[in-house]
């Protein structure tokens, strides 16, 4: 899908926003799979409400992307377009134990920037990567800790009122992997409120953390994390384990030898590829287990 060629380009550069026409997906994907289509970089937040009421008038259908994290993107020429906040270094303010965090910060630098004034509780999310949005629309979670459990505040772009409005954390459910934003919200930046606790016991927490992610995760390879949700009190990645899949493959795309729900793309894997995988292997769990497997990983379809 292509804003380029409509006369918007110029509103588009009015409203703050910068236009990447043709960009390459695949780039800005952790798993190195994803087709094209115009990408647009919104530098100011006021200026969002009106590029998306001007995208609906338009007839532009539109997604909005983080880190690329938990994407698994189709290929080829895609049927709509891409916003993006652009990505920053810090954007992060801390005044006592309040964390105020611009949804387009860097998940892992936002938790060590807190470390360092003392406040706590996300050591498990350190290794998530992507954006302080993104973790928040999937409440990341890892080691025992959620995002959501700290969210006090969202201020956000509400799709159903096409308006920017601050919701309070305990208007907002945190599930595990889901919470109950609309599935259009666009979130602009969160407070956390945080547990203070000395810098060194955090700086340990999290160093025991990187190394159990270190042990066991596929980090040299193009992932996007776990490809399924885990079953409530089990690990999919045991399962997948048990059945013998690691290492299984179609083309490209292969069950990671090393964690078997970390599913990694070794080189030139298509989103086909990748999808027949993971079709592939929930039929397999489900003749084995009767179990029907959900998808983690967000599928933008074209
Ligand atoms: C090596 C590796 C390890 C991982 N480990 C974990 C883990 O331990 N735990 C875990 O939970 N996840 C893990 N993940 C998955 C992923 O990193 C997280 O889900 C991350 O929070 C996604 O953030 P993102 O910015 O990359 O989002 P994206 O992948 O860009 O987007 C994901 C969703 O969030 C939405 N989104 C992004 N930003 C915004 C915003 N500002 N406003 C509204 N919606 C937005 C997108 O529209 C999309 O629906 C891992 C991934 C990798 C590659």
């Amino acid at each position: 899908m292509r804003v380029s060629p409509l006369p918007i380009g110029d509103i588009l550069r009015d409203l703050g926003a910068e236009l990447h026409p043709d960009s390459l997906l695949a780039e800005s994907t952790s798993l190195g799979i994803g087709g094209y289509t115009d990408r647009i970089v919104i530098r100011r937040c006021d200026g969002l409400p009106e590029i998306i009421r001007l995208l609906d008038d338009s007839g532009i259908p539109h997604r909005f992307l983080g880190g690329g994290t938990n994407l698994l993107v189709a290929d080829g020429e895609l049927p709509w377009v891409v916003l993006q906040l652009p990505s920053i270094r810090g954007g992060v303010e801390i005044a006592d134990n309040i964390a105020t965090v611009d949804a387009a910060a860097d998940l892992g630098g936002m938790v060590t920037f807190c470390a360092r004034h003392n406040l706590g509780g996300m050591e498990g999310l350190i290794g998530v990567p992507g954006s302080v949005g993104g973790a928040l629309r999937m409440n990341a979670g890892a080691y025992g800790t959620q995002i959501g459990a700290y969210v006090r505040e969202v201020r956000l772009f509400r799709r159903s009122t096409g308006a920017l409005e601050t919701l309070r954390g305990c208007d907002i459910r945190f599930d595990y992997r889901h919470t109950s934003f609309g599935l259009d919200d666009v979130f602009l930046s969160v407070k956390l409120e945080l547990p203070l606790r000395p810098y060194r016991e955090i700086v340990k927490a999290i160093g025991i953390c990187n190394q159990k992610r270190r042990a066991s995760q596929p980090l040299n390879q193009k992932s996007a994390g776990c490809i399924f949700k885990n079953p409530p009190g089990s690990s999919t990645g045991r399962i997948l384990d048990e059945l013998g899949l690691k290492g299984f493959r179609v083309g490209d795309a292969m069950v990671s030898d090393r964690h078997a729900n970390f599913f990694v793309n070794t080189g030139h894997a298509s989103c086909a590829d990748m999808l027949a995988l993971i079709e592939t292997v929930r039929d397999r769990v489900f003749a084995a287990h009767g179990l029907e497997l959900e998808r983690e990983v967000i599928f933008w379809e074209n």
